[in-house]
């Protein structure tokens, strides 16, 4: 249960005073639904209204703060002039201008002969000084409240300043004291201030110094944010140790039988891989090991050998995929393998409904089946094996690692393969996996040409076209990828499906259409289609990202390629080359590029080598730019930011292992404070194996 101390944080926004349910509606879409997402929010710059002129010195363009006098109340002559009111000082008189005013409101602030102070952006009208939507209209008596350094906060459409200042101010005011969680030390070496402390410093920046993330203030936040996911992590890791594993010895008949019904010869790579896989199936503790590997690397492959592994023990496995369409095409793969080495297989995913659905269930507790690959579907309650030994876990990072041990609680001392085709950075990986054992395939299958990839300006469209006619004329498979409007799937969708029309038209061919809107089975017929039937080209939204593997296809038009991020651009481009043909990818931009769009594509030109263009975008990402985190579906960090905080990250990891060593039962009295500090960055699910007391 969450501690009784984080209460006021994790209250909607509601409870704050002043915010009703149109704006906590606001600040949910600004920040998250509760007081601590609104407090994660940190400013991104300051105003400051320190600068206190007569009227004859306001500069315009400048803000200032100015104690004036009211004089009178001009309405606007019609609704749509403005309502102004003139005010002076003995210097001078200005305007403050309202559009869609409400008079009798202004009347009644606005007093004639009152003396307000009034701040805002001084302007120049017809020679005369206004201004227009002044920020701050107070008594004299509130002359501190307004004229100091104001943080400025991140805004969305309908959220006015006014309101999420005042939301802030009361939701720091709610924030509670906390217990300090943070090694003595650390904390002394840093001059770190406490947790309350270091949250009003970061939300009170006293010039523009103070909002780099490099601030102490800002720097404790991020460390706690680090210090939470290590821990998680950490006792994640720490529990799947602690429970009775077992030990898998296979005698090799079944992989041996299924390697040699392969058409090729296994890679370096994947032999490494798979040793490394089988050292841990037959140690007796539980395996918990990331199979990293470019797009086409032949992770599958090596997955299937683990599988095999635990079958030639007598025991059960399950491969367990993101889509539908992936389940499907893991299944084409192993099915014949599974059939040469006599095992038999099943698939589960969530269309198997009634009596198919009850059959592959039934199999799967009476041992019937050895193998099956699925979906989500997998990780239902009524799904139930009769003994799972080995779970192996495709795209892991489309699923929680809630999902992952879900899967690993339908067996005893399952053993856990997690795949990934992301060649995420070190850095990455630690925050989403934690120290996680490795194995990676570095090489592709012998026999892959490499991937000429050029780079072209929209404004070439034609030739591009040009090119893909001649290709579909030499039987080539192309893809064709439109881009994703980050606002709107609607749009993204309508631009795809434009495109898809336009090319018809132009090639008198006909041209396949996949987008996220689609029904699955619909989306399956196109790609099937295009996969072993008669389609050429194929128009998708980035729906093709993950893992399809259609070895004919040896043609890529990415749209708009200035849009995607480095990760994204690398996964669809490993789509092609996957066969023995030269393949090539066209990468069409719209003009003009911004640095980092041009470095990316040009990092893509370069190289096909995932794991560097993965510490390239990471490089660039600290560029500044917002790259495609949320679709990488890797942890994302509110308030730690790993191109700036990397070796807060080390020094995380470090303390979440050192206090784990000397303390796996966290009793110790720092660990009930770390609790709270679990609790407040939401690692609930990881609380769970604190043992209380
Ligand atoms: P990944 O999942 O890593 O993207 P897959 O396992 O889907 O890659 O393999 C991609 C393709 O390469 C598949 O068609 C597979 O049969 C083939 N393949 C796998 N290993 C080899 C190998 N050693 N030599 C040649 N082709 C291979
Ligand atoms: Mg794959």
């Amino acid at each position: 249960m969450r501690p009784q101390i984080l209460f006021p944080l994790f209250a909607p926004t509601t409870a704050l005073p002043g915010v009703g349910r149109h704006a906590a509606r606001l600040l949910e879409r600004l920040a998250g639904p509760s007081v601590a997402d609104l407090l994660w929010h940190l400013p991104t710059g300051i105003i400051d209204r320190r600068h206190m002129p007569k009227l004859a010195d306001a500069v315009p363009g400048a803000v200032a703060t100015l104690a004036l006098r009211i004089d009178a109340h001009v309405p606007g002559r019609t609704p749509r002039h403005p309502y102004k009111v003139r005010c002076s000082d003995d210097t001078g008189f200005l305007h403050l201008v309202y559009f869609n005013a409400r008079p009798d409101y202004l009347q009644r602030s606005l007093p004639v002969g009152a003396r307000r102070i009034v701040s805002g952006r001084v302007e120049l009208f017809n020679d005369e000084r206004q201004i227009t939507h002044p920020d701050h209209v107070v008594p004299p008596e509130e002359l501190d409240k307004v004229s100091g350094i104001e943080p400025v906060y991140g805004l969305t459409a309908g959220l006015s300043p006014r309101l999420l200042a005042k939301a802030m101010a009361s939701a720091l005011a709610r924030a509670p004291e906390l217990p300090e969680w943070l090694d003595p030390s650390l904390v002394a070496r840093e001059r770190w201030a406490g947790w309350r402390a270091s949250l009003a410093a970061a939300h009170a920046p006293a010039g523009p110094a103070d909002l780099e993330p490099t601030t102490a203030a800002r720097r404790r936040l991020a460390y706690d944010e680090l210090l939470a996911n290590q821990l998680a992590l950490g006792l994640v890791r720490l529990n799947q140790r602690r429970l009775p594993g077992r030990s898998l010895c296979g005698d090799g008949r079944l992989t041996a039988a299924a390697t040699a019904a392969l058409p090729f010869a296994l890679t370096a790579s994947q032999q490494a891989a798979f040793a490394e896989i089988a050292g841990d199936l037959a140690a007796d503790r539980r395996m918990l090991r990331l199979l990293q590997g470019d797009v086409g690397s032949g992770k599958t492959v090596v997955a299937l050998l683990a599988m095999l592994t635990a079958v030639e023990c007598g025991a059960q496995a399950a491969l367990m995929a993101p889509t539908e369409i992936l389940a499907r095409q893991h299944y084409a793969t192993i099915e014949p393998l599974a059939a040469a080495a006599g095992v038999r297989l099943g698939s589960l995913t969530g269309r198997d409904k009634g009596k198919a659905r009850e059959r592959v269930l039934g199999a799967l507790v009476d041992g019937a089946l050895d193998l099956v690959v699925g979906t989500h579907a997998l990780f239902q309650d009524e799904v139930a094996f009769r003994d799972l030994a080995v779970a192996v876990i495709d795209e892991q990072h489309r699923f929680g690692v809630h999902q992952r041990l879900t899967l690993a609680a339908k067996g005893k001392g399952v053993d856990v393969l997690v795949m990934t085709a992301t060649p995420i950075p070190r850095t990455l990986m630690l925050t989403a996996y934690g120290d996680l054992d490795v194995s990676r395939l570095t090489e592709k299958p012998a026999g892959r040409k490499p991937v000429d990839t050029r780079v072209l300006p929209l404004d070439r469209l034609d030739d591009v076209i040009a090119g893909v006619m001649r290709a579909l004329r030499n039987d080539a498979k192309v893809y064709w990828v439109c881009p994703l409007v980050e606002e709107s799937e609607q749009l993204d969708v309508a631009a795809a499906v434009e495109r898809q029309r336009q090319l018809e038209a132009t090639l008198g061919h006909p041209v396949g259409l996949v987008h996220g809107k689609m029904k699955a089975a619909e989306k399956d017929k196109v790609m099937e289609a295009f996969a072993r039937g008669g389609l050429g080209l194929l128009v998708a939204t980035t729906v093709i990202e993950v893992g399809v593997d259609v070895p004919a296809a040896t043609v890529m038009v990415i749209e708009h390629a200035e849009r995607f991020g480095l990760a994204q651009l690398h996964q669809l481009r490993g789509r092609i080359g996957r066969g023995d043909r030269p393949s090539t990818c066209l990468l069409v931009y719209q003009g003009p590029l911004g640095e980092t769009a041009r470095a990316r594509l040009e990092i893509m030109r370069e190289t096909e080598d995932g794991f560097r263009i993965a510490e390239e975008d990471l490089r660039l990402r600290g560029a500044g730019e917002v790259l495609g985190t949320r679709q990488s579906g890797m942890p994302t960090f509110k308030l730690a930011d790993l191109a700036v905080h990397e070796a807060l990250l080390q020094t995380a990891r470090a303390d979440a292992r050192l206090l784990l060593d000397q303390d796996p039962t966290l009793s110790s009295p720092r660990a009930e404070a770390l609790r709270v500090l679990l609790y407040l960055f939401e690692r609930d699910a990881a609380v769970r194996y604190l043992r209380s007391g």
